[in-house]
């Protein structure tokens, strides 16, 4: 971590040497007596040093640091030209950042990419199979970040991801490209929370990378047209961080999480493989028991899915779920989106009313609820392994700081 204090941040590439078949790419930021690096490593890719990169890690932790941003060499001149309102959106979002000037770096016109594939970022969930399924006649990359969504040292949950990534590799006839990276750790680092603001920027860092080989690549959304926050990929935001090389799409704001359901409900691959928890306790690839897992689990049963779907137990447990508590704005609008499209399913009045019952509960009574069943939950574990009934609880660290790269 940097102190603070007023020196620009420089932003520059340490290349290691190419490994077999693949690359690392360590980058550095420092203000001249401490710095923080981001590394990646792939053997499914070439990684390409280039500043448009530097420029996605980088602009986002001088605005929190209140610091200039310093890149040498040329910087492509659409990514440049877009700082100013790229910083309008973050400056409005969060008024603790500060507007950063850009040092060292020339407005460069760039040639058009002579790459030809067309990517997207795929963890193996409903925006991501949504997102595939809608784009697959031009679609030729998938790509996925390991460290970001489970722990660099979860090996476990890792094999189940990357058997994941081959079968629909296989499936859909698309290349797929696997990274391990600190990418989490290192915006954690300045203090950037990474679903807030910093996922957007960190995913479309990557695709920089990767640009010899992309002209185009999806970053699948979270939220419809009708439900836009500020967060960390936005379809206002995510195109600004393109360049003249790569185009940056932001999909799937017409669809809510049911449409995608039912969409995605339609591949036999994403029914027997479809993953959304994020939970990784005990590397369980979907805990069946998150707010996450619930809310999909009930897309799924809106959409008639449910029973096919192999990677969730079959039935939805109704008092677990009554016990849930919805507090944030946009589990709030998504269980919403369910409740809609239960309505006309008079079969599934139970699961309707409660789902009613979730959302009629007071914000203050569902933060009293979750920490009353938080408690509950620790101390049965803990009565269980005292008795030694279960295994050692495991979950292994996000962020990839935990991890270092192969040298
Ligand atoms: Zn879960």
């Amino acid at each position: 971590m940097l102190n603070d204090d007023s020196r620009p941040l420089y932003f520059s590439f340490e290349p290691r040497q190419q490994v077999v078949e693949g690359s690392v790419v360590r980058i550095v930021a420092h203000d001249g007596s401490s710095e923080v690096p981001c590394w990646f490593v792939t053997k499914d890719a070439n990684l390409t040093l280039c500043n448009e990169a530097l420029f996605c890690l980088g602009l986002l932790p001088a605005m929190k640091m209140q610091r200039d941003l310093h890149i040498e060499g040329s910087l492509d001149a659409k990514l440049y030209d877009a700082l100013r309102r790229l910083q309008d959106i973050y400056g409005i979002w969060e008024p603790t950042y500060r507007r950063t000037q850009l040092s060292g770096a020339a407005r460069s016109l760039s040639a058009p990419s002579l790459g030809l594939g067309v990517g997207t970022f795929f963890t193996g969930g409903v925006d991501s199979y949504y997102t595939l399924i809608k784009h697959q006649s031009e679609l030729t990359h998938i790509i996925y970040v390991h460290g970001i969504d489970v722990g660099l040292a979860d090996k476990r949950l890792r094999a189940q991801v990357s058997a994941m990534l081959e079968r629909v590799g296989n499936d859909f006839g698309v290349k797929v490209i696997e990274l391990e990276s600190n990418l989490r750790g290192y915006f954690e680092d300045f203090g950037l929370e990474w679903g807030r603001h910093a996922f957007g920027p960190a995913l479309i860092a990557v695709a920089h990378l990767l640009a010899p080989d992309l002209r185009k690549i999806y970053v699948p959304s979270t939220f419809t047209y009708a439900e836009l926050i500020p967060v960390g990929s936005h379809p206002l935001v995510d195109p600004l961080w393109s360049s003249s090389r790569l185009e940056v799409v932001h999909d799937g704001c017409e669809a809510t999480r049911i449409m995608k359901v039912q969409k995605l409900a339609t591949s036999q691959t994403a029914m027997e493989t479809l993953r959304v928890c994020f939970n990784n306790v005990d590397s369980n690839y979907n805990c069946g028991k998150c707010e996450k897992c619930f809310r999909t689990m009930v897309n799924l049963k809106a959409a008639g899915a449910l029973e096919r779907c192999t990677t969730f137990p079959g039935t939805i447990d109704l008092r677990a779920l009554r016990r849930m508590s919805v507090i944030e704005e946009y589990e709030r609008a998504m269980m919403l989106q369910n409740l809609r499209a239960l309505e006309g399913q008079p079969a599934e009045r139970q699961l309707y009313d409660a789902l009613n019952k979730i959302l009629k509960r007071p914000v203050w009574q569902s933060r009293v609820n979750e920490e009353f069943w938080r408690r509950v939950r620790v101390w049965r574990r803990s009565v269980r392994r005292r008795l030694g009934l279960e295994k050692k609880y495991s979950q292994f660290e996000l962020g990839g700081n935990d991890v270092q790269p192969p040298q």
